[in-house]
């Protein structure tokens, strides 16, 4: 009978150690190997050139290395470029570079499919499949890197959650990944420049702020008014406004981090002077900033962006409360690498 190979990243620096000193050999020999799989990203064990033979034969006989595999690259017009990613079990995400002047944005994914329900994102209609392992996050991270060295002449800048799934579902193996991400024994990049997006789970946002996390985070509010909210993400009547508030304010509190809000203006939805102004009432307690993005639409028309006039109202009921607003225009709408497109079409 074929014994289950373990999956080599699942175990620590210090489990490689204790694993190579359990077969004679040096403690030393777990750092080297731990080096290949992280720092650099091997995909085999054949890669690791300063270990003998014997020791990879060895390393091959006990585990595997489930690296993620990048099956179609597209580029769009504006360079904005979408990875669909194989997994080891065969499921597919996407994950999706974004290059601007100043900086460039890996949009990853933390699940396979999604759980919630926000009646205007295309990956709502898939169904959450599993969680993604801390491994398979850090692997789309490096792809996108080794992307934007490639096209773009420059490392990756930034980081945002705001792929597929819901990153506080899947909380622990989403602060493994970053744990990785930010290490000297990974890529060494600043959590400031990484941004964790959710619907809002208060119970989440309360232990990131008991964890003491030093990255970001952006909630995806859409609407300040429970009944509007609950009618365009259902799952809000689970965790309605005043709950998500508390949490945030709790957040604040421990982290004394500027909060930002993701917000996008349809038109009959949410697009009248109350809405803006139940808004300023959700946010005002801490300094706050809302980025109103582009809707994305995702085939049936039944959500339509709301006009020029209504983003401008939008804009002067903030600003006259000193609430920092940015107005996002969309990248990648050609090859559905737009927020919310990301429903493994092609
Ligand atoms: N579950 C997390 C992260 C994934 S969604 C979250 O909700 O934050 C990433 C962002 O895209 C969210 O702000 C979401 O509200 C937004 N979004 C979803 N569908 C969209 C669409 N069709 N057009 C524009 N933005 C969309």
């Amino acid at each position: 009978m074929e014994v289950k190979k373990k999956d080599i990243r699942a175990l620590t620096k210090e489990q490689l150690r204790e694993f190579f000193v359990k077969q004679g050999d040096k403690a030393f020999r777990g750092n080297q190997v731990y080096e290949w799989l992280w720092q650099k990203s091997a995909y085999s064990f054949e890669d690791m050139t300063n270990i003998s033979l014997e020791t990879r034969q060895m390393l091959e006989a006990n585990f595997v290395i489930n690296h993620i595999k990048v099956d179609q690259m597209q580029r769009s017009a504006d360079g904005t470029i979408k990875n669909a990613v194989r997994l080891h079990d065969d499921l597919i995400v996407e994950s999706v570079l974004i290059p601007t002047a100043t900086r460039t944005t890996a949009c990853v994914s933390s699940q396979v499919g999604c759980s919630l329900d926000c009646r205007f994102c295309a990956t709502s209609r898939l169904k959450r499949m599993r969680n993604l392992n801390p491994d398979e996050i850090y692997d789309q991270v490096v792809a996108i890197d080794n992307e934007s060295r490639l096209y773009h002449n420059r490392p990756l800048s930034n980081i945002v959650f705001m792929g597929m799934g819901e990153p506080l579902m899947n909380y622990n193996n989403v602060l493994k990944a970053i744990d990785k991400i930010t290490s000297a024994e990974g890529l060494g990049m600043s959590p400031k420049r990484i941004v964790v997006s959710t619907s809002g789970v208060p119970k989440m946002i309360r232990k990131m702020a008991d964890d003491k996390v030093k990255f970001k985070l952006a909630v995806s509010l859409h609407s300040a008014i429970d009944e509007i909210r609950t009618s365009i993400m259902p799952f809000n009547a689970t965790f309605p406004l005043n709950d998500l508030r508390e949490a945030l304010q709790y957040w604040y509190a421990a982290t004394k981090n500027r909060i930002t809000y993701e917000y996008v203006v349809w038109d009959k939805i949410n697009d009248k002077r109350k809405d803006a102004e139940a808004l300023v009432e959700f946010c005002k307690f801490a300094p706050s900033k809302v980025n109103l993005i582009e809707y994305n639409p995702i085939d049936d028309g039944e959500f339509q962006q709301a006009n020029s006039k209504a983003i401008d109202m939008y804009v002067s009921v903030l600003e006259a409360h000193n609430i920092t607003v940015t107005v996002r225009r969309s990248r990648g709408k050609d090859i559905d690498a737009a927020c919310g497109q990301l429903a493994n079409k092609s």
